[in-house]
């Protein structure tokens, strides 16, 4: 189950019904617009899905820098200039067993459709550990964007080695005093320009070779116990909080039995973004594929819906 903005007036039937506001899904609605078609998008409490969590975006093609959240207005204004209506819901299941697909949602309405495009993203990977329920929201985050200013002046741990936890700590690390990041291997995996960026931040430290084993504290955060993997020694950090950012695991669960998933749960689809049901497409980070960025969601967008214009509508 997942949030997805807006607006009453559902009709009954659209042709095109996309779930999930992040750039997948907003690039298929404006092509899907412009190809003519109805088409209706199921979104989340907030516009632009992850992009809200991005502080600065500076890999979208021509445009050099922009905050992740003006981004996703700016989709949301370019779709919707096309006809695209948006609706805030959650879906709570779907029907794909007839041509006519159902896209069932928690306030009661049902909308059919000749076709449905999933672009309901991922959502943070937990680490499962002692402390980390208790202390979410008390120390323990998954979002530095939303959380780092209440850490200001603070020491504070980040576990791991990607893309996503080089980013925050290199935002975290403007704001608070010290960021200790802790990655199970000796090697990053974050792409060379934000390794070398966190490198040479002064007040990152690494802390290599190391899992987290328990979040302590009472009231908030205040020790993070982690062991060494090749020594197996267990060391306290005395930190204000813990940011975790270590990937991410697809929204798929109300399409599994439904459509083919991936052994990690991610949807598998064709060239054209098509699942194995007709008519059905997935774009985006809940697609089984190499690349989750932005461009490469909106760009799975487009095809979606260009191949669903020209297959179902042509
Ligand atoms: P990711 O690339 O899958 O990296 C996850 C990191 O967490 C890895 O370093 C991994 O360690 C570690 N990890 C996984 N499970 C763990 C566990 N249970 N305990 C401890 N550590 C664990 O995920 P991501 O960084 O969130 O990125 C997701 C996608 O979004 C990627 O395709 C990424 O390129 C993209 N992204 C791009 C940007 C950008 O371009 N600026 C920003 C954010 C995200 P190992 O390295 O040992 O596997």
């Amino acid at each position: 189950m997942f949030f997805v903005g807006g607006e009453s007036n559902v009709r009954d039937y659209y042709d095109v019904v996309v779930i999930g506001g992040g750039p997948g899904g907003m690039s298929a609605a404006l092509y899907a617009g412009r190809a003519g078609l109805s088409c209706i998008v199921i979104e989340g409490n907030s516009t632009g899905g992850q992009m809200n969590e991005a502080d600065v975006i500076e890999n979208y093609p021509g445009i050099e820098e922009i905050k992740g959240p003006v981004l996703g207005e700016k989709m949301r204004r370019h779709a919707e200039k096309f006809g695209a209506q948006f609706h805030t819901a959650t879906v709570v299941d779907v029907d794909f067993s007839g041509q006519m697909k159902r896209t069932i949602l928690d306030d009661g309405k049902i909308i059919s459709s000749e076709v449905v495009i999933i672009s309901t993203g991922a959502s943070h990977r937990k680490l499962n550990v002692p402390g980390e329920m208790e202390f979410s929201g008390k120390g323990v985050s998954y979002c530095a964007t939303c959380d780092g200013h209440f850490f200001k002046g603070k020491k504070v741990a980040l576990v791991g080695g990607g893309d996503t936890a080089m980013t925050e700590a290199l935002y975290l690390a403007n704001l608070v005093r010290e960021v200790l990041v802790i990655h199970r291997r000796d090697k990053l995996r974050a792409t060379k320009v934000l390794q070398e960026r966190a490198f040479s931040k002064p007040n990152i430290k690494f802390v290599w070779d190391s899992i987290v084993r328990e979040i302590r504290g009472n009231e908030k955060v205040e020790k993070v116990v982690v062991e060494n993997k090749r020594t197996g020694e267990k060391t306290e950090l005395e930190v204000s909080g813990l940011f975790i950012a270590i990937g991410i695991v697809p929204n798929s669960e109300i399409f599994r039995g439904k459509l083919h998933l991936d052994s990690q749960g991610y949807v598998v689809t064709d060239e054209n973004m098509e699942t194995n049901v007709r008519g059905v497409y997935a774009v985006g980070d809940v697609r089984s594929k190499g690349l989750r960025q932005i461009v490469t969601a909106a760009a799975e967008g487009a095809v979606a819906a260009s191949h669903a214009a020209e297959t179902y509508f042509g």
